[in-house]
């Protein structure tokens, strides 16, 4: 049995701790600390009332490596779960690596100062983590996570070559509030007001944000959605690590009302995270609108809907050209039952838990800095209906590839 230490008390991280509480045959005792205590004795209580299950809490801050090193050393987990921001990677792994304990996120590093998804940081850590004989697992949400590990089962059971990956990702859920960010709302203006890019023939190539839309057909009575191309995180790594690929792009679905808010937003210079002066105070715009925009937590009790997340992949299997759709679908009321989260907190949160259960149980078990896809699918995709999120592969139409 092992013990579990979580950081982030934010939506995910609440998803987590329910998940973990729920793991009894693997994590014994479970952890969490966050900034803000109070958020983590709220999520503790909830917890135990509704499992039966104790977690001790701590006030942390996951930015002061020695903090969360002495905070390591005390407690001897066997893990750090990592759901609190990008920016804390880092620090994280550096505390991890003082510590000697295993390391995994779900989303990768980026620097606070301006948008940059690249997974350079976090590689350079390779050798490190290798000489410690401890694993770091990166990317275990939906998406970076079970995307790529939809990729991972597809090239094992499914093709003999994949050509093309699209990633597609709508949530046709509502809130029923003007404008609202599912996670964290920094984070998410940050993905989507950068450059889009996608990877072809062995290179990015670069658009302007949302300038590439198409129409996608999403199962499970969502229907036809508009999709808009974006870049994220999980080209990088997946570019590298499925062979012979030609194309992979990534597509999220927004609707026209959340476009015509962030344009706003955008004109008038609240989505910048250049500092700007107010009242004396050095202020960044884009951090002071999360502190006026709902907690994407808050929304989970009023969301109905579901959401779709899957690989439409093409390729040639036994010389044949080949289409597939791998995809999960969730339902926002069904998750507010089950942690008390809507769908897209609970999207992450799942898997984030899986991806831990896989390196507790040694399923997934390296020294070294590991992308998600280059574990073996199976055991992931056996263990995640058992938390709730069911998976199908749908067998499409090669001439209907967005595109
Ligand atoms: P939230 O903003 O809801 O939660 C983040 C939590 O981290 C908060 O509790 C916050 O504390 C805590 N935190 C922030 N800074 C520090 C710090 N310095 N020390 C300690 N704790 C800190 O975000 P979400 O739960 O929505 O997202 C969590 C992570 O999941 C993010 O990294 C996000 O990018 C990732 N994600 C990944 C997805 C995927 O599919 N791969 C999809 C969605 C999210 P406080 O409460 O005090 O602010």
């Amino acid at each position: 049995m092992k013990k579990v230490l979580i950081v982030g008390a934010g939506g995910v991280g609440k998803v987590v701790a329910h998940k973990c509480a729920q793991a009894t045959d693997v994590f014994s005792e479970v952890l969490l600390a966050s900034r803000t205590k109070e958020k983590c004795d709220a999520i503790a209580q909830e917890v135990e009332a509704m499992r039966g299950t104790k977690i001790r809490t701590f006030a942390l801050d996951a930015d002061n490596v020695a903090e969360t090193t002495a905070l390591l050393k005390a407690e001897k987990p066997d893990l750090l779960l990592n759901v609190a921001l990008p920016y804390q990677d880092l620090p994280l792994m550096d505390a991890c690596l003082a510590a000697g304990i295993d390391y995994m996120d779900t989303a990768n590093y980026e620097p606070p100062e301006y948008p940059k998804f690249e997974y350079k940081w976090q590689w350079a850590y390779r050798e490190r983590f290798e000489k410690a004989g401890i694993m770091a697992l990166l990317g275990s949400g939906f998406d970076p996570g079970v995307t790529n590990v939809f990729c991972a089962y597809a090239q094992k059971h499914l093709f003999d070559e994949i050509h093309t990956v699209d990633i597609v990702d709508v949530n046709a859920g509502n809130h029923g509030l003007p404008f609202a960010t599912n996670f964290n709302p920094e984070i998410n203006i940050r993905e989507i007001t950068q450059e889009g890019r996608y990877w072809e023939e062995g290179e990015f190539k670069a658009i302007s944000p949302m300038s590439v839309k198409c129409d996608y057909d999403f199962p499970g009575g969502i229907g036809s959605q508009p999709l808009y191309l974006l870049y994220h995180e999980e080209l990088e790594s997946l570019a590298l690590n499925l062979k012979g690929l030609k194309r992979i792009r990534f597509w999220m679905g927004f609707s026209e009302n959340y476009l015509n808010h962030l344009k706003v937003l955008e004109n008038v210079g609240m989505t910048s995270h250049e500092p700007v002066k107010f009242e004396g105070k050095e202020i960044s715009p884009v951090a002071f609108l999360r502190s006026v925009l709902p907690d994407p937590a808050s929304l989970a009790e009023r969301y109905t809907g579901k959401i779709c997340i899957g690989c439409d992949i093409t390729g040639i299997k036994d010389g044949q050209v080949k289409r597939v759709f791998i995809h999960s679908l969730m339902d926002h009321e069904e998750t507010f039952r089950d942690t008390r989260s809507q769908a897209i907190s609970f999207s992450t949160g799942v898997p984030a838990t899986v991806g831990a259960i896989m390196m507790a149980t040694e399923k997934w078990k390296r020294a070294g800095v590991h992308n998600i896809e280059e574990c073996d699918p199976d055991p992931f995709l056996e263990t995640m209906p058992k938390y709730g999120i069911p998976w199908e592969v749908q067998e499409l139409d090669p001439s209907g590839a967005i595109a």
